[in-house]
């Protein structure tokens, strides 16, 4: 049996692989290699997708988030409430404008924060909220803007995992303030390199996104305010332009292996799938399920033991994240302890991301859903 990758873009490269290869040549010919027409039709088709008054491209999702902050005006003194189970970059932006993050718990079914818990969290300093659609999972934005808009708090959505993803009809990124999208290669609209972009109904602050992107340059060499250089290479807007036409499709598939798991993984004992969310459409990211630990000594060993031996059976799985970001040691000095944020804590230790890509075949599913059978019975026994 061959082996199964957790992710893998050769197959996507040989469908668009020539056309790409094409469009690059001919930005290459043209000499204009930062912004121009290829940028500017890429912001327009993905505000078009996304639903919103604009879209700004940036470098990363990363500076998506940074971006956003600075736009809003958020920085010292200030304090936005998020997740601390999600990638690093949604809370060291927020730090990185001189803002403090503000953990709040998730939900164990869908990994998303726990909407119960936002308000007590909420304080005189806090200026924002950003709901992480983690995995592709779409949060309940209609909640959660009953909130915000009650406490008059900015929405910052992190969508770098939820590109095409819905909540009651709107996609992620329409609703919020601002939505911060990565085209990192791993996500479900990736370039071949580092971008992102913000999306947000309001133009007044995409006119200022646009300028903090480019050193606050309003007027060639007249800068209003201190900005960063964080502008979209043509390249990559040409290739995002190419496969955004392609992403409807490809979160169509990866929808149906999600099911797919649902089903096979449903009736093995000791493993929690995910939840599929109720008023949305998620876009499976990441397939990940949990092992349930059997001590309340949670160290992740079995969890570990799990993924190595999947990977000797040639199934190859990801581990996202193992270290919640109140436990980084670089915010030992907000003091949060352990068994603060319980429900994080756990999954921390439990999950694991399964093989999930557009084209990973029914026989590989079987593949995955055999070794996983084989091995969790062989523990229960
Ligand atoms: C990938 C990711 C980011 C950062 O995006 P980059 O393009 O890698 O900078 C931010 N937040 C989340 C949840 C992500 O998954």
């Amino acid at each position: 049996m061959s082996s199964i990758p957790a992710f893998e873009l050769s197959q996507q490269y040989q469908l668009i692989g020539e056309e790409i290869g094409q469009a690059v040549l001919e930005i290459l010919a043209s000499g204009r290699y930062i912004g121009g027409a290829a940028v500017e039709n890429f912001e327009q088709q993905f505000a078009d997708y996304i639903g919103v008054e604009a879209a700004v491209g940036c470098n990363s999702g990363t500076d998506a988030l940074f971006l956003a902050l600075r736009a809003l005006g958020i920085g010292a003194g200030d304090e936005v409430i998020t997740s601390s189970f999600t990638f690093f970059a949604t809370a060291e932006t927020i730090s990185a404008v001189g803002a403090t993050p503000v953990f709040v718990d998730i939900q164990p079914d869908s990994f998303n924060l726990n909407l119960d818990l936002l308000e007590a969290a909420i304080t005189a300093r806090t200026k924002a909220i950003i709901p992480v659609h983690l995995f592709g999972q779409p949060i309940d934005m209609t909640r959660l803007m009953a909130i915000a808009n009650q406490h008059q708090l900015w929405v910052i959505e992190d969508c770098a995992q939820s590109t095409g993803a819905a909540w009651a009809g709107a996609k992620t990124g329409s609703i919020g303030h601002l939505g911060c999208f990565s085209f990192y290669p791993t996500k479900n609209l990736g370039a071949c390199g580092d971008a992102g972009a913000i999306t947000t109904q309001d133009t007044e602050i995409a006119a200022r996104l646009r300028r903090l992107r480019d050193h606050g340059q309003t007027q060639r060499y007249v800068y209003e305010e201190i900005g960063v250089n964080s502008r979209l290479d043509a390249i990559q807007a040409m290739v995002l332009q190419i496969k955004l036409r392609h992403l409807e499709a490809w979160n169509a598939s990866r929808r149906q292996i999600a099911e797919r798991y649902q089903t096979w993984l449903a009736p093995i004992p000791g493993l929690i799938t995910p939840q599929a969310p109720v008023g949305g459409e998620s876009v499976w990211n990441q397939y990940t399920i949990r092992v349930a630990s059997p001590t309340s000594s949670q160290t992740g060993s079995e969890r570990d033991a799990i993924r190595q031996s999947l990977q000797q059976l040639g199934v190859g799985t990801a581990l996202y994240y193992p270290l919640p970001l109140h436990a980084q040691p670089v915010y030992s000095h907000l003091g949060y302890r352990l068994g603060q944020l319980p429900i994080t804590e756990q999954v921390a230790q439990e999950v694991i991301s399964l093989p999930m890509f557009p084209e990973l075949s029914q026989a590989q599913q079987q593949q995955v859903v055999y070794a996983l059978k084989d091995l969790l019975s062989a523990e229960a026994a």
